[in-house]
């Protein structure tokens, strides 16, 4: 992590669960970290109990969901902070939503789970790509997707109300994989792009989301991924020589495979 040390991240969804995590991890190795949620005092609380003190950590209000939350965003970590190193793009909600439910809260269900999971990415990626091209440094774009984000499997298949849900992420794998190569195409030799896909991690995501079918009760699924494990899993990605290209790492765990 050595060479990312001193250079600047930013963290969508910092103010709990796996976004929380990655915020520590990247602060624990040096790096400067630009947490964003609107819960911005929770993310300021979070540093207070770290081991060390960490002054590396700055919280900014933004709505991932809102596109002028996120130029006012942005206007300020430039003004501030000039350029950006690394994207970890994890904010995310979970809520059951589905095409096939008649119900006056659907629509705004609907908007908001795809604006903050997919239109919200995708905005906050561009604003960030243009602060990473001003840097004289390399580059990392890292989107924290879901393992319901590739393929139809189990126990996602038998869970009702989740196909806006699981759309929004299988947005993300397509945007991931085609940004890659539009870079590759384009020679930008400065900026990789990776993607985490976790399976149930122990979150507040994951506890009020109801992703998983009723019959299925979490212990019943156990061991689920500590917040941790996902950030291991960033960090490693951060980790690896620059020609390494390592595109997607899922983590699963045993019910899935
Ligand atoms: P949490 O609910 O613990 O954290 C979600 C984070 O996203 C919070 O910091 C929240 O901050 C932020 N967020 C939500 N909406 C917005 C918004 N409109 N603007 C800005 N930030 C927002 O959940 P997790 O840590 O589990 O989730 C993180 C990611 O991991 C998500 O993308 C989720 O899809 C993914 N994931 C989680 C799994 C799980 O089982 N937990 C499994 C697979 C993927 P605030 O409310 O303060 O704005």
């Amino acid at each position: 992590m050595e060479k990312w040390r001193g250079k600047v991240a930013i963290v969508t969804g910092a103010s709990s669960g796996i976004g929380a995590a990655i915020v520590r991890d990247l602060a624990k190795n040096g790096i400067t970290v630009i947490g964003l949620a609107r819960r911005v005092q929770k993310i300021r609380e979070q540093t207070k109990d770290f081991p060390e003190n960490y002054a590396n950590v700055h919280a900014f209000y933004c709505d991932v969901s809102k596109i002028e939350s996120i130029k006012e965003a942005f206007k300020l970590i430039e003004e501030r902070f000039g350029v950006i190193n690394i994207l970890v793009n994890n904010a995310g909600i979970g809520k059951k939503t589905s095409i096939l439910v008649d119900d006056e809260e659907t629509d705004g269900k609907i908007s908001q789970v795809i604006d903050t999971n997919f239109t919200g990415l995708v905005h906050v990626t561009r604003h960030a790509y243009m602060l990473m091209k001003k840097s004289e440094d390399y580059g990392m774009v890292v989107n924290i997707n879901s393992v319901a984000g590739h393929k139809v499997s189990f126990p996602y298949y038998g869970v009702p109300e989740t196909n806006v849900y699981n759309g929004s992420k299988f947005a993300v794998t397509a945007t991931t994989e085609y940004l890659r190569h539009e870079l590759i195409q384009m020679k930008d030799k400065k900026v990789r792009v990776s993607s985490v896909s976790p399976g149930v991690v122990d979150t507040s995501f994951f506890h009020s989301s109801q992703m998983l079918p009723d019959n299925i009760e979490m212990r019943d699924v156990a061991p689920v991924l500590n917040p941790s494990d996902i950030a291991d899993a960033v960090m490693y990605l951060l980790q690896v020589p620059y020609h390494v290209n390592i595109t997607e790492m899922t983590k699963v765990f045993a019910v899935f495979t």
